[in-house]
Order: structure tokens, then sequence, then C-alpha cells
């Protein structure tokens, strides 16, 4: 059975509606991998195939490791585990990883993986796209909170999606082990070797992480763990379009960096950008990042503006933009328009965009732009495509140079 997907409208409102009804339906597979369970769910797992309970502390100690640090992927390779319970573990449980559905490389080494996930509708399987983009000096995995989004930003590919479910802990937790599988980045037996391909982590792929509160934050607790995956939670991001009530909880539950995508200056603007911000407008927005647990100047907020041609790119909205974030721990982070088939945007000028980063930089931003990766492979993705990395001036212009040439 397929639970209907109908848009729903804000009362009163004739314009385009706010959100969709995610989809309830999900097929879990018949044994259950132990990738994203909690330390708590492990032992309980484990009394499920009747570990004595003094032991189960130290046998979930043992399998963490085996799992987040070495990345095994056969029960068989646990070896500080008896042979029984490794037999007994692989009676009831697996070491699976999301289904790699497709890979892209681009010839500048970032990749693209196409996830697939247990359940399907009307014939579709359920798909994801995490993206790994490595720059000189880390390396970046971008990651999906949901299977399509609930929410319709004008500008974004993911909205005009139908269909929505939230990913579970071990669907997040997985795409990270996912990748490191695929880049042989685990930490080899002794402790050596730790190359650490995947240093970052931003959940800036499909849905909205803050609409996947528990799931988003038991899964990024779980790759911040400090005897397992082990990322720093400075080098985790998260990015949301603004879901005011769940900023404070994310600051103070998942206590990652955050990411705000603003796109606009004035409500008016935003609301045909970013519709949830008739429910949650600009003021209420920017409180909750001025009051986001743990923000600093060394932990500063970052401020997405995707930049739209003749839509909000002026010079007039540069500076008001500025404004609007004075006293805000900020970073603002320009994104090129990613242009999707059908999309009813066009990118702004490179010539605009560099006049306006430089009021932004001006204003004391750093006023990165982000670059455009994987062209060659990402080209139908919306946000999947870009990399937050810091271009000088100088950069920009040879880009710029280089993009006149191609
Ligand atoms: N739902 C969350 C996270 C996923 S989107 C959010 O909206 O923040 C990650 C970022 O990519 C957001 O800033 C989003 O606005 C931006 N984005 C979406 N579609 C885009 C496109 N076609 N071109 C450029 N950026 C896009
Ligand atoms: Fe969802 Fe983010 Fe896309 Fe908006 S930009 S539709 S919140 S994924």
């Amino acid at each position: 059975m397929t639970t209907p997907l109908a848009a729903t409208k804000p009362p009163g409102s004739a314009s385009a509606a706010i959100e969709k009804r995610p989809l309830e339906r999900y097929v879990a597979p018949e044994k259950p991998s132990l990738v994203g369970l909690s330390r708590a769910a492990l032992a309980e797992a484990l009394g499920a195939i009747d570990v004595p309970e003094r032991q189960r502390r130290m046998r979930v100690q043992q399998i963490w490791h085996w799992l987040y640090v070495r990345g095994a992927q056969d029960f068989a390779a646990m070896t500080t585990l008896s042979k029984e319970l490794r037999l007994a573990l692989a009676q009831r449980f697996t070491l699976a990883r999301p289904e790699i559905a497709a890979e892209q490389v681009s010839v500048d080494g970032t990749r693209k993986w196409l996830i697939r996930l247990p359940g399907e509708v009307e014939g579709r399987p359920h798909e994801v796209e995490c993206v790994y983009i490595p720059e000189a000096d880390r390396g970046t995995l971008c990651i999906s909170s949901q299977v399509g989004c609930t929410l319709n930003c004008s500008f974004c590919h993911t909205g005009t999606q139908r269909l929505v479910r939230n990913l579970t802990p071990g669907e997040i937790v997985g795409q990270v082990v996912l990748a490191r599988d695929q880049l042989a980045d685990w930490t080899a037996a002794g402790g050596e070797g730790d190359k650490r391909l995947v240093s970052n982590v931003v959940m800036m792929g499909m849905g909205e992480p803050l609409y996947n509160f528990e799931a988003v934050r038991d899964g990024l607790n779980i790759v911040a763990d400090g005897e397992g995956l082990s990322l720093s939670k400075r080098r985790i991001t998260l990015s949301t379009s603004g879901v005011v009530p769940n900023i404070a909880r994310a600051g103070a539950e998942i206590g990652v960096m955050l990411a705000v995508s603003l796109h606009a200056v004035t409500d008016e603007l935003r609301e045909t950008l970013v519709p949830l911000n008739r429910k949650y407008p600009l003021r209420d927005l920017l409180d909750a990042c001025r009051n986001y647990p743990g923000v600093s100047n060394a932990r500063r907020i970052t401020f997405e503006y995707v930049m739209l041609k003749g839509v909000n790119d002026s010079l007039a909205d540069a500076r008001a933009l500025v404004r609007l974030l004075k006293g805000i721990p900020a970073k603002i982070n320009l994104i090129p328009f990613n242009p999707w088939p059908g999309s009813k945007y066009e990118c702004s000028d490179w010539a605009q965009i560099e006049k306006f980063s430089e009021i932004v930089f001006n204003a004391g931003y750093a006023s990165p732009v982000r670059t455009p990766r994987g062209r060659d492979i990402l080209a139908a993705c919306g946000q999947l495509k870009s990399a937050t990395e810091k271009l000088s001036a100088r950069e920009r212009l040879a880009l710029r140079a280089m993009a006149m040439t191609d």
C-alpha cells in the first residue's frame, strides 16, 4: 500500500505548499544490520542471542571497534570474539551497509554513489545520493538524511521529488561506513595507517535533517563517537533550511556545526525560495542562530546563499545580507546555482558573484564561493555538486577565465 503524498496547502494560502506528507512505509530487511545501532541496542541484540548480561558491555566494546575502527564487513573477521559468538551473530544479524546502485567518478576525483535503500513504492526503489569530495587539506563526505524532502524550495531538485521517507540511523551511519569501504579508509591492524580520507562530513545531501531529528541525532553521534569513526563534531556540519524549533535542540543534543540555508534577506523573497519561511520567518530564524548553543567566533554558523540571477544577487542584497547578520558569528557561503532540467532560475553571472562576494568580503567575511566539483558526473544533481572550497580572489579570477574558455 502506498501513502498518498498529496501536497497540503496551508490554510488561507493560495501559493505553493510548504510541506508534503512523509511516507510512513518502511520494509525492514529480514536480518537487521548492526551498523548504526546504539550501544544500548547492541547490548540488547546480544541479549537476544543469549550472551550473559555481565559479558555484554565488553562484547559491545569489541564489536564497536570492529564495526567503526576496523570496518569489519564479515563477522568472521571479528577475531577477538569466540567462534560460537560470531556464528550466533551471523545467524541473526548482518553487517550490511546501504547498497550501491551506481557509482560515478569524476576526473577531479569526486565520487558520487547512488544508494538504494530498503522499500519501494509503485515499483520505484528508495534512493539517495552520497558524494565524496577530495580536497588538498580534507576529504568531505556529503550525506543524505531523507529520501526526497517534504519541503519544496523552488530552486532545489530534491524538493520536486514525490517520494519521502526518513533514513534510519543505520542508513545515515551506513553512508560514512560505505564511503570508508569504498575508499579503503579503515585503520589497519595495530592502529597504523589511518589515512582518514573521509575527514569531514556535511549533511547537505537529500532531505531536511531537522525533520528527521532523532535518526540524524543518533546517527551523527555515532559518526562522532571517539571510540569508533571518531570524526570531531567540528568537522561535521548539518545544514537546515530553518526548522527553528529544532535548531536549539540540534545544538544541545547533536552539537555539530550548523549551516543555515538563508538565500534571501527579506521574508517576502525568502518565502518564494524557501516556503518554510512562512512558518519560521527570518527574525525567528536569526534569533535561533544567535542563541545556537556553543556559537562563538571559533564556532561560527555558516549561512548558505545560492546565487540566483536577477533574483537575490543585487549589490543591495549583498549589503542587506551583511547588515542582517551583524552580531552573529557567521561565515557566508555563496553557492553558484546548479540548474536542473525544468528549473526556473539561472545562476548569477560570475562577474556579479565576484562583486557580491567583494561586498561580503569587505564586511569582514571570508566569503568563499563554492567551487563546482565533479562537473562531469553531477550535472543533473542539485546541491550535491558543490564543495566548500575557499578560493582567493586570484583563484576565482583564474576560475572565471577557465569558465570563459569552456
Ligand atoms: N535541506 C537542507 C540540507 C540539504 S540542501 C537545507 O536545505 O539546508 C543543501 C544545500 O544545497 C542548501 O543550502 C540548499 O539550499 C542548497 N541547494 C539546493 N538546491 C540547489 C541548487 N540547485 N543549486 C545550488 N544549491 C542548492
Ligand atoms: Fe529540502 Fe533542502 Fe531542497 Fe529545501 S533545499 S527542498 S529543505 S533538500
